[in-house]
């Protein structure tokens, strides 16, 4: 018995353990994202972006990883390369893409500090758009219908039908909701947008305006819904209103999202807007609504 042990353990030995002349192939070395955002003139932590620095014949290596120091006196982006070398000289790299943004209080910051890449598919209902995510240029919904409180605003046809039970369900409770604005062309938020620039400026904007091509009311899947009154309707009020309180609680019932909650502002990077909803589909609007947690959470992104 003690014969077969010590010839198992042999073999283990002898197939387990390469040396480092055997050693052939490169480390593992994996981040934890391809693309971070660091605020101006703040301390980074290199190697906090790294998720694994691993040889199977030296073991962890995370203390060899070189990489090269950016500039973070400018906002804009950087390029970071990490490499890293076994004891056998083999070699492997990573690249990080690295915003340099001028955060604002609550850790918002502007659009115009980063480059947006583009969707691939802005007809999912379920589709990222935020100030890093832009909607292809020059694609527009094919199926937007006018909604039944307002027919001067847009849904596409499926939050539309989600939009029609959501509201009629609330009116039943005695909730009467109001669109106020849903669908807008791409010319449309850049008037938007510059025109919140200009009177409140690019701070203001940064935090309850969009960018054109990264606003989701674009997608026809956005609507800022309030009450029927005159007067500043946009308002954290909304948020105390039975219309506020009906859309937490039952909003993704229907597939809307609150989109840009009150203790996610360094999350969604928008302040808190109580009255814009988004349309991502029951089966996701439910997870998030379960998990207490944002698109941006959701994709890890
Ligand atoms: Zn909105």
């Amino acid at each position: 018995m003690k014969k077969i042990l010590l010839i198992v353990m042999c073999l283990c030995l002898v197939a387990c353990a390469k040396t480092k002349e055997e050693d052939t192939e490169a480390p593992e070395l994996k981040l934890k994202s391809s693309r971070v955002r660091v605020g101006l003139n703040s301390d980074i932590d290199y190697l906090a972006f790294i998720d694994k620095a691993i040889d199977e014949v030296d073991g962890e290596l995370i203390d060899e990883v070189k990489y090269n120091e950016i500039d973070v006196s400018k906002v804009g982006q950087s390029i970071v390369t990490y490499t890293l070398k076994d004891q056998a000289d083999n070699e492997t790299a990573q690249k990080l893409i690295v915003d340099v943004v001028e955060y604002y209080d609550g850790g918002i910051f502007s659009p115009l500090d980063v480059e947006a890449d583009t969707v691939e598919s802005a007809d999912d209902v379920t589709v990222l758009i935020n100030k890093m995510h832009q909607i292809p240029k020059g694609w527009t919904p094919d199926d937007l219908e006018p909604v039944l409180d307002n027919p001067s605003q847009m849904l596409r046809k499926e939050a539309n039908e989600a939009y029609t039970r959501f509201y009629n369900d609330a009116k039943s409770k005695g909730i009467v909701l109001y669109s106020i604005s849903g669908y807008r062309t791409n010319d449309l938020q850049t008037k938007y947008w510059n025109n919140m620039v200009k009177v409140y400026g690019e701070e203001y904007a940064s935090q309850y305006s969009a960018y054109p091509g990264r606003s989701e009311h674009q997608l026809g899947l956005a609507m800022d819904v309030s009450y029927k009154t005159t007067g500043d309707r946009l308002s954290e009020s909304v948020a105390q209103s039975d219309i506020g309180k009906f859309i937490v609680s039952d909003g993704y019932k229907y597939g809307f999202i609150l989109r840009y909650p009150q203790d996610k502002v360094a999350i969604t990077n928008y302040g808190y807007e109580p009255w814009h909803i988004r349309y991502v589909g029951v089966d996701l609007a439910t997870q998030l609504h379960e998990q207490g947690i944002t698109l941006e959470e959701y994709y890890n992104d």
